[in-house]
């Protein structure tokens, strides 16, 4: 039985590895790319952040996010960490929950999986592009621009359009369109926001630790608390990463209410600004406290000028805290598609078993990873889901039930 498997990202591979694991089974591996796992190599920051053990379904979103309980009951982080340790990679888990190699490159990620697909029966066909899959009479041809090959059953493990620049396409929403298979509204999640704040630009390359929370008309959108950073368009870093889901879409008046010392209540903080040396200069009111160019912004925007500490008044000083206790900057819309990390949105998961992941409407075709209806929270949930999903579609495919 041959099974083509058309992409050679985190979830092609796992599924190639599976559906070999049946010696009777020929796998054909197509990877439009020059080499595997080119997106892997760029995530978590060049560390890879592989998987999360806390990861279960509350983390993904779609319109049915209990399509993912299958697929994560077979294969649940600790048995992926298994998995993983059986190839020989070494993890090492955060307090966190976020799993990566203890190398901490993520190139050790791809290297393992790699040697692993090393195998008689998987032939790697890298630079090749998947143009076309027909369906044949008792399977599909599968053709790139060298060659066409006869597949008994096929995976589309294409993945998703976030990160274009590193192979995010929508040839798998294209591919499986054809055999009529519909995608909902695809958007960027896991995203940078961008503001039309000018005072964003001073702030370029500062870092601060946050509670974000996104609004939009004034009610709460999502909220977290993380790393914030500043670019030179508006916000980014992982604490935005986790609440730009969605954000900016479908109209309305989007805010971003920062909180740049959640563990202090605005109490504590009034009592340390009213206990500053009061021959310092106004502008150094929050140094010590804050980064000193964010402090010197938030003094600015709560309407201090320049004077003595000893000058200002209690008003003044409730008003600099409020700027550093909800900082409000006005959100335009999130980055594209090639700055996302994950697409919200895919091919409609209703049309596929959960259980195999095989198609409901052509028997023999399965899909896996990002290029379905399913987008993970930041952490390691969207790696996760495509090696759950991955590897249970080529196990699936991997039955010999033709
Ligand atoms: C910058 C960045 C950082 C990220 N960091 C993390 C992280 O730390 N943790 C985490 O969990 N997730 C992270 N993600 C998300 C994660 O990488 C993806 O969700 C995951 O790789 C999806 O796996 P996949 O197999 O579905 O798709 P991909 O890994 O994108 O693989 C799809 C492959 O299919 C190939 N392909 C597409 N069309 C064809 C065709 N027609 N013919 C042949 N080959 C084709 C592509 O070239 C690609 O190699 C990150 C994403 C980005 C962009």
């Amino acid at each position: 039985m041959v099974i083509g498997i058309i992409g050679g990202g985190a979830s092609g591979m796992a599924a190639a590895l599976e559906a070999s694991k049946n010696p009777n089974v020929q796998v054909v591996l197509f990877e439009r790319q020059a080499r595997l796992g080119k997106k892997l190599l760029a995530t978590g920051n060049g560390r890879c952040n592989l998987s999360n053990t806390n990861a279960g379904k509350t983390g993904y979103h779609g319109q049915d996010p209990d399509f993912v309980s299958n697929a994560l009951e077979q294969m649940p982080p600790e048995v992926t960490l298994g998995w993983f340790a059986d190839m020989g990679l070494l993890t090492v888990t955060e307090s966190t929950g976020r799993v990566y190699p203890y190398s901490d490159q993520a190139n050790s990620v791809v290297d393992i999986l790699r040697f692993a697909l090393e195998k008689p029966n998987i032939r790697l066909c890298l630079g090749a592009e998947v143009g076309k899959i027909s369906k044949a009479d008792r399977g599909f041809s599968v053709s790139t621009d060298a060659e066409t090959v006869f597949c008994d059953k096929v995976i589309i493990a294409c993945g998703g359009l976030a990160g274009t620049k590193l192979g995010g396409t929508m040839a798998g929403y294209k591919l499986l369109s054809k055999f009529g298979h519909k995608s909902t509204k695809l958007r960027p999640a896991l995203v940078q926001l961008k503001t039309a704040w000018p005072g964003v630009t001073s702030l370029k390359g500062v870092r601060a630790n946050c509670h974000v929370q996104i609004l939009r008309d004034g009610k709460l959108h999502s909220e977290s608390t993380g790393e914030l950073q500043f670019t030179d368009y508006g916000l980014s870093g992982p604490v935005i990463f986790e609440t730009s889901r969605d954000a900016c879409f479908g109209g309305g008046i989007w805010t971003a209410k920062l909180d740049f010392l959640p563990q202090w209540d605005e109490k504590r903080l009034l009592s340390a600004l009213s206990s500053r040396p009061g021959n310092l200069g106004s502008e150094d009111l929050l140094t010590g406290i804050l980064h000193n160019r964010l402090g010197r912004v938030l003094t600015k925007a709560a309407g201090i000028g320049q004077c003595p500490i000893e000058e200002l008044s209690a008003d003044e000083l409730t008003g600099v805290c409020a700027a550093v206790k909800a900082f409000e900057i006005s959100l335009t819309e999130p980055m594209g598609m090639d700055s996302a990390q994950v697409t919200a949105g895919g091919v409609m998961t209703a049309d596929f078993d959960p259980a195999t992941m095989e198609s409901r409407l052509v028997p023999g075709l399965y899909a896996c990873g990002e290029v379905l209806d399913i987008d993970g929270d930041c952490g390691g949930y969207n790696l996760q889901w495509a090696w759950s999903s991955g590897c249970l579609a080529g196990r699936s495919a991997g039955k010999e039930t033709l």
